[in-house]
């Protein structure tokens, strides 16, 4: 265990000047640029995990791409591979993602439009930008399963939120619940997930659950969160103890985000290429299995290329992560 709830402090009933409870900052992630690999050249910024956090509830997992030309990155090609341990979940803003996976299913990622896979025990699955995409842009988000599911079955899900109009925002919930609005997908932890889309000068004031810690991504613009400002492509991290989020576009042009939240997931995790597991022998042992092509992960059908091999094993054990019992930066 990381054991860390055990410095997060409960919300407290005394109140700043302007009648609310004093919260701790907001801490600043940046992204580092992380190439996808394989013959084609796309690249995606990656906020989480890194050193200074490696979960924000059970969201472990946070890769940012676009908006690219494909006619210049060649766009998305990622051959069949595997997943244990974990959810997958696609979020586009533009373009359209072609999904194959060894459930079976067949699926189309489109934009506003939420794609949720579940590995579980053991599932393997192919992504591609479709011929007619001309702009790819979206984020890949990854959700850790809790230990007494982290064999789930192998589950497929599809949800086209109704957007919500508040304040001057436009949200779409994907997972959990905000601005009056709940997904019907499940979760095996709390979660929130959802696009916020700010019109320009909007302040945007939403109730969050007090037990969630949370993150925003910016995609586009700028957004004020809770009073720190953040760029495009930087993730604000928030700690539990807020009822409510404050988001502030102070400029001309519209901006976009992804919040996601979650109750602080206190399992630690070892992950390592593909894979979440709770031990190095656990990764050792899903790797084996890849490579030996067993039932385990079953098999893509449609695809025309071969699967992408595992790559090599570190010398040293890898190590499980939690979240720092003080993240860094902080001022509290
Ligand atoms: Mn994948």
């Amino acid at each position: 265990m990381s054991g860390a709830g055990t410095d997060r402090i409960a919300p407290s009933p005394g109140t700043d000047g302007r009648g609310r409870v004093p919260r701790p900052g907001v801490e600043v992630l940046t992204a580092r640029d992380v190439p996808l690999g394989g013959p084609r050249a796309m690249t995606v910024r990656r906020t989480l995990p890194q050193r200074a956090r490696t979960l924000i509830g059970a969201w472990c997992f946070i890769d940012h791409y676009g908006p690219d030309d494909v006619g210049v990155t060649g766009g998305m090609d990622v051959a069949p591979h595997p997943h244990i341990g974990l959810q997958t979940v696609s979020w586009l803003f533009s373009g359209e993602i072609e999904h194959r996976d060894s459930l079976g299913s067949h699926a189309f990622v489109r934009p506003g439009e939420l794609n949720l896979m579940t590995g579980g025990r053991g599932i393997s699955h192919t992504e591609v930008s479709t011929p007619g995409t001309t702009v790819l842009h979206g984020v890949q988000l990854w959700v850790a399963l809790p230990g007494e599911h982290r064999d789930a079955a192998r589950d497929f899900r599809h949800h086209v939120p109704d957007p919500v109009r508040r304040d001057g925002a436009v949200i779409r919930v994907f997972l959990g619940s905000l601005a009056g609005d709940t997904s019907p997908v499940p979760a095996f932890t709390p979660l929130l997930g959802a696009e916020i889309v700010l019109e320009p000068h909007a302040t945007a004031i939403l109730d969050t659950d007090p037990a969630f810690e949370h993150g925003l991504l910016v995609d586009q613009g700028s957004i004020r969160l809770d009073g720190t400002l953040l760029r495009a492509a930087e993730l604000g991290y928030l700690g539990p103890g807020h009822g409510e989020v404050t988001l502030v576009n102070e400029t001309d042009a519209p901006a976009r985000a992804v919040l996601v939240g979650g109750t602080p997931f206190d399992e630690e995790i070892v992950m390592w290429w593909n894979f979440v597991g709770r031990s190095h022998d656990d990764i050792v042992e899903a790797r084996e299995e890849w490579e030996a092509g067993s039932d385990r992960f079953g098999h893509v059908d449609g695809y025309p290329g071969a699967r992408i091999p595992a790559p090599a094993l570190p010398n040293a054990t890898i190590a499980p992560r939690g979240n720092p019992t003080r993240p860094k930066g902080s001022t509290r």
